[in-house]
């Protein structure tokens, strides 16, 4: 396998960000209900429980369960 300048940065930026105990989409994805109620996406790691920790990681490297986990918050917000 090849690479190109711009995928190899892309991949240098990811092995950069990326923590020894991450989780993939789907994992992220069934432990978000119980960790959104304890998270707030605007207020960074304020609230992070350790366990949460991995979650968190995934955030930073998969903006599109960043976009899930805000939508989650603000249905949940919404119901207040
Ligand atoms: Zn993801």
């Amino acid at each position: 396998m090849t690479y190109d300048r711009d995928d190899l940065l892309k991949l240098l930026h990811l092995l950069d960000v990326t923590a020894t105990d991450e989780i993939d989409c789907e994992e992220f994805l069934h432990r978000a209900a119980g960790f959104v109620e304890r998270y707030d996406p605007d207020d960074g790691e304020a609230r992070i429980a350790p366990e949460h920790a991995a979650l968190v990681q995934h955030l930073k490297v998969c903006p599109e369960c960043l976009e899930e986990l805000r939508a989650l918050y603000a249905a949940l917000r919404a119901e207040d």
